[in-house]
């Protein structure tokens, strides 16, 4: 692997690293040298995985966050201690048609994905710009901030809101020697969908994916390692589609 892909010394914080991608970040993280901070809000979860990265020789430590929480984030970033990384990876979705959409899953679904992901980046940056540190962040936004499904009318909008405070972000920021960029995953199959793919219901969105064939976590390595570690020293303000071609699907 090239050098500029290694994260030897880098110190990374992966938010909602309990299950699926969040897990899957910290492990590639921690493999291409990195330490790792694991911060979510299920504890025993997050010690099993510092346990298995402790197994592989990874430096992690556990820490409880909750990104709806100004004051949690305040002092996940204080626990954390100084950063070089960080990736926004906490996220839900709650699906129901927008008509239906009572006003606290909208508030829920926005205040982790959007105003949540704003309260950890801000964070670190201004710890970054105090100690004059450089540093990147890595928003797991998604295709659907850049394409539209039925039923997830919050998802869709706080994705689409996250790739566009990714650029203001990236601009306001530069000066300080903070990059900040984003992946736009298509459907990656983890442990909370993985049956769905196997349904009729899933073979025929997989038909629409030119590549036809869902993602694994694996295929987001790539982006995640560009975008976190000096091979990426140019980049800001990007927004890394990883889909099978999904999202250039024919109209
Ligand atoms: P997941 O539900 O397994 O992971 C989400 C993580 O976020 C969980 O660990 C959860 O505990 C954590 N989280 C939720 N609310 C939180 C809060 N308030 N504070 C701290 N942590 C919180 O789902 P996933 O598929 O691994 O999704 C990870 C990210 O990737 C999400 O942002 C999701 O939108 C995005 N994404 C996933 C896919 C996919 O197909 N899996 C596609 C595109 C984007």
């Amino acid at each position: 692997m090239s050098k500029r892909f290694d994260l030897g010394g880098k110190a990374v914080l992966v938010t909602g690293a309990s299950s699926g991608l969040g897990a899957h970040f910290a492990r590639c993280l921690g493999e291409a040298g990195a330490s790792v901070v694991l911060a979510a809000r299920r504890a025993d979860r997050l010690q099993s995985l510092q346990a298995e990265l402790a197994k592989k020789g990874i430096q992690a430590k556990a820490i409880d966050l909750d990104v709806q929480s100004g004051e949690s984030v305040a002092a996940a970033l204080d626990a954390a201690g100084p950063l070089d990384v960080v990736v926004n990876n906490a996220g839900i979705s709650i699906v129901k048609p927008a008509l239906e959409m009572p006003e606290k899953d909208w508030d829920a679904v926005v205040d982790t994905n959007l105003r949540g992901a704003w309260l950890v980046a801000q964070g670190a940056a201004k710890r970054w710009a105090a100690d004059k540190r450089p540093g990147s962040i890595v928003n797991i936004a998604s295709i659907l901030g850049l394409r539209t499904i039925g039923q997830v009318a919050p998802y869709n909008a706080s994705k689409a809101g996250l790739i566009h405070l990714t650029r203001a972000l990236a601009m306001e920021w530069a000066r300080y020697r903070i990059r900040v960029n984003a992946i736009c995953p298509g459907y990656i199959e983890t442990e909370m969908n993985s049956a769905f793919w196997k349904t009729p219901g899933g073979q025929k969105l997989i038909d629409r994916i030119p590549q036809r064939r869902i993602g694994q976590p694996e295929h987001l390595d790539g982006a995640l390692l560009l975008l976190a570690s000096e091979a990426g020293d140019f980049m800001t303000g990007s927004a890394i589609t990883v889909d099978g071609g999904h999202t250039v699907n024919s109209l």
